[in-house]
C-alpha cells in the first residue's frame, strides 16, 4: 500500500479515535472514574522513555522515545475505535515524574513508578510498554517480547504477539519471547498480563530506518492489536488497514465480540 493511503488511513483513524473519545468523555460524566465501559480490558499504552531521557541513540542518531511515542499514538487510536478504554503513560513527549523530585536518576526513578501506579489503577488492564533495542553488534536486528513474571496471562500474550509479529512482518525473525530481567522495573512490578515489546534495533540500519517510517510503524500498530485480540480471542473482523479504513463508512461501534 502507498504512503499516502497509509495517511488517510491514519487520519480516518484519528479523527474516528477523537470523535469516539469526545463521546465517551460526555458519558464517562455518569460513569465511574475507573470503570472499564463495556467489560474489555483497560488497554494501558506505554511510550518508553520520553522528556529528557531519550532512551537509545541509533544509527544516525535516531532517539528512541520519539519512535516509542509515534507507534503508541497508532495504537491508541487503533483501540479506541474498536471500543476500548485506552490509557495512556504519556503522550507526548514528557517525563511523568513528581515536580517535587530533582536530578536526572531520581526523576526517571519517579517516572517509572508513576508509570506503574497509573496500571496500577484498573484492575482488568493489559500494560503494553513499546520500546526500541540497541547492541553493539549492529547486526542484532528484529522484535522481541518480553513479559512480566508476575501474571501467568504475560507469558501467553508475549508467546501470541512475537509469533504475530514474525508471521506478518518478519520471518526471518528468529527471536522467542523471553521473560524480562530485572532492568526492566514496569515488568518486574506490574501484576496486570504485561508485557515490554522491543520494536527493533536502533543499532541496526534496516531496523532502525524500517522503524522511522509512519508506514512501517503503522503496520506495527496494526500487528500489535491483531496479537492482543488473539489473545484475548475476539473475531477479528478488521484485519487490515484497508479494513480499518471502511471505518470512516461506519457508526463508531464495537465491531469485536467475545466467541
Ligand atoms: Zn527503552
Amino acid at each position: 500500500m502507498s504512503r499516502y493511503k497509509w495517511v488517510i488511513v491514519m487520519v480516518v483513524v484519528a479523527m474516528l479515535a477523537a470523535s469516539l473519545m469526545m463521546t465517551i468523555a460526555n458519558r464517562m460524566e455518569s460513569v465511574p472514574a475507573l470503570a472499564s465501559p463495556n467489560g474489555l480490558p483497560v488497554i494501558v499504552i506505554d511510550p518508553g522513555h520520553g522528556g529528557l531521557d531519550g532512551g537509545a541513540v541509533g544509527v544516525d542518531n535516531i532517539v528512541e522515545k520519539n519512535i516509542n511515542l509515534q507507534i503508541s499514538l497508532m495504537l491508541r487510536d487503533i483501540f479506541t475505535v474498536n471500543g476500548f478504554q485506552v490509557v495512556m503513560t504519556r503522550s507526548e513527549d514528557i517525563s511523568i515524574h513528581d515536580e517535587s523530585v530533582k536530578g536526572t536518576r531520581k526523576q526517571k526513578t519517579s517516572d517509572l513508578h508513576n508509570r506503574l501506579k497509573l496500571a496500577g489503577q484498573y484492575p482488568n488492564a493489559i500494560l503494553l510498554s513499546v520500546h526500541q533495542n540497541k547492541f553493539q553488534d549492529k547486526r542484532s536486528n528484529g522484535t522481541q517480547v518480553f513479559f512480566s513474571p508476575n501474571n501467568q496471562n504475560s507469558e501467553r500474550l508475549a508467546q501470541i504477539l512475537q509469533a504475530d509479529y514474525i508471521q506478518t512482518l518478519q520471518p526471518e525473525n528468529t527471536r522467542a519471547h523471553k521473560v524480562a530481567g530485572k532492568n526492566l522495573f514496569l515488568m518486574t512490578e506490574a501484576t496486570c498480563p504485561a508485557v515490554l515489546v522491543e520494536c527493533g534495533f536502533l543499532s541496526n540500519s534496516d531496523d532502525a530506518y524500517k522503524l522511522i517510517d509512519s508506514e512501517y510503524q503503522a503496520q506495527f500498530a496494526f500487528t500489535t492489536f491483531r496479537g492482543v485480540m488473539h489473545f484475548l480471542e475476539l473475531d477479528q473482523p478488521v484485519t487490515t488497514a484497508v479494513d480499518l479504513y471502511q471505518l470512516s463508512k461506519w457508526p463508531v461501534q464495537r465491531p469485536f465480540t467475545r466467541k
